[in-house]
């Protein structure tokens, strides 16, 4: 079956290219997916262009509509198992983590399923007895949905959900190296009764599928999740015709640490700060501050345990994390790696590739932590997207917080002591999306997720992410139209 969705029907690429699909953990071959050109997306664009102007779908009202979406949650947990092996196997992450994000992905599309009707629209008072008066909310059109391939299903869902809950059409491109859960959930979005052409996928490379999606004239909004570089590159492009943007980018995320903090949670949890899903996370905790006076003890039980991380893949039930995406990516956190090194880091643990059975065939990196890291270093600056702490020190409350916020990225952090008049305050503080007080990574679909500074704008999730997919429209109803007599 083909695995281009373009008009409510699945189609080959026109130019009949198809990409292989390999896991991560070992190589092995996944699947061949149809690779689309920009003359495929192009045609969902305008799919899903004619399903706004003339479908039914902006005219459902919001309560049907919400409906979908609640029996999209269903179908995705009937389908959890699969969905979740699919997952794992493109990203070649742990078989549990898949499972988790299955339920998430569920729980996104429940929050916007109910959000969709809670809001209709509000009356103004304007004080005059001959006018009717009122806010209405109205889908923006078509959007172009791009998304990475760290969590790729929920990346989608994050967008997909609100979208539609809102009563907009679009066209999805996910990363071309995690295709396989978006084409499932295409097929759920069918299965729940959804319109044709109200949702359209393409799979390829940003270059090639990826690009129309950010200059053509029938995209209304474009909703970005991926890195620093790629985001800027399609702001500009969507310049052109004034698109609606929403960027998710990158993090360079500090994780604070008072030496009041309790220790064995702390510790505990700056390991997962970082080396979840490889750090393949964009909240990763990728940079710890820890006090001075508490730098070596805690910093000795970090690499202590850094060390006994095992790795393996998606159904090792013994691994604690998993390969990184692509050899190309593991090069790059190589590279980072070593120029921190050079400039001066020093190596704690790690920094370097694992070897053994079952991991020569991965593209594995060691949990890596980089000790004595000052804020001009470029590992502490730059995003690595991989399983590397970099360790910084502070001694005062102010110098934690200058050294927390001095990065181009504003994504989440956290900060741990048990003093909670000091967790408040850093917490108002520090310039970031998401604060952490005491935990590192939970969210919620209820409550926004999203950026400071270049780590992108518009929200995710929350009221507020729903409002990225609509326009407030003023409907002002004269009761009693008469002549003014202005120019008489
Ligand atoms: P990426 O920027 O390389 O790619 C993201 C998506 O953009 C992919 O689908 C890719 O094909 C597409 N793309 C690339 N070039 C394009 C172009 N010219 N035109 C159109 N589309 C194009 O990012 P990635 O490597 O897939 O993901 C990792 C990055 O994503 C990290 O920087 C991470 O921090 C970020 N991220 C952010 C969040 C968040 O919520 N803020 C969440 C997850 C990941």
């Amino acid at each position: 079956m083909p695995d281009l969705f373009v008009d409510g029907e699945w189609r080959a690429a026109l130019g009949g290219r198809t990409r292989e699909i390999r896991c991560p953990a070992d190589g092995s071959l996944v699947g061949v997916v149809d690779e689309a050109g920009a003359e495929d997306t192009v045609a969902a664009i305008r799919a899903a262009r004619r399903a706004f102007d003339t479908g039914p779908w902006p005219r459902t009202a919001a309560r049907e509509r919400g409906d979908l979406l609640l029996r999209v949650a269903e179908l995705l947990l009937r389908d959890k198992a699969a969905l979740a092996r699919a997952e794992s196997l493109d990203t070649g992450k742990r078989l549990v983590e898949s499972e988790y994000d299955v339920e998430d992905v569920a729980a996104c599309f429940r929050w916007f399923g109910r959000a969709a009707e809670a809001e209709a629209g509000r009356v103004v008072d304007t004080g005059r007895a001959d006018v009717d008066s009122r806010v209405v909310y109205e889908p923006v059109g078509v959007c172009a949905l791009i998304t990475p391939w760290n969590y790729p299903l929920l990346q989608t869902a994050w967008k997909v959900a609100p979208a539609l809950a809102a009563g907009n059409t679009f066209v999805l491109k996910p990363s071309e190296l995690t295709p396989h859960t978006a084409v499932h959930l295409l097929r759920l979005l069918t299965e729940a009764g959804l319109p044709p052409g109200v949702a359209n996928l393409v799979l390829g490379a940003g270059p090639e599928a990826g690009a129309p999606l950010a200059d053509h004239p029938d995209v209304d909004l474009l909703s970005f999740t991926g890195g620093l570089h790629t985001g800027r590159r399609l702001m500009a492009a969507a310049a052109a015709t004034v698109k609606k943007v929403a960027l998710e980018l990158g993090g360079k995320n500090p994780n604070i640490v008072f030496a009041d903090a309790d220790f064995d949670t702390a510790v505990d949890m700056a390991l997962t700060a970082v080396f979840l899903h490889s750090g393949q996370v964009c909240s990763a905790g990728a940079r710890l501050l820890v006090e001075d006076r508490l730098h070596d003890r805690f910093v000795d039980e970090v690499v202590r345990r850094a060390r006994r991380i095992r790795l393996g893949g998606p159904f090792d039930e013994r691994a604690r994390t998993g390969p990184l995406i692509s050899a190309g990516h593991r090069a790059g956190v190589e590279a980072y790696v070593a120029r921190g090194l050079a400039e001066g880091a020093v190596l704690r643990c790690g920094g370097a590739r694992p070897s053994g059975p079952g991991l020569d065939e991965g593209f594995y990196y060691l949990p890596t932590v980089l000790d004595e890291c000052t804020s001009t270093m470029s590992v502490v600056r730059e995003e690595s997207f991989g399983p590397v702490l970099t360790v910084e020190r502070f001694t005062t409350e102010d110098e934690a917080v200058r050294l927390a916020d001095d990065t181009v990225y504003g994504l989440a952090g956290a900060v741990w002591t048990s003093d909670e008049a000091r967790a408040a305050r850093v917490a108002a503080r520090l310039r970031l999306g998401t604060v952490w007080i005491n935990d590192y990574h939970p969210y919620v679909p209820q409550a926004e997720w999203g950026g400071f500074k270049q780590s992108g704008f518009g929200r995710e999730l929350g009221p507020t992410g729903l409002a990225e997919y609509r326009e407030p429209k003023h409907i002002w109803r004269n009761t009693a139209p008469a002549p003014q007599g202005w120019f008489a």
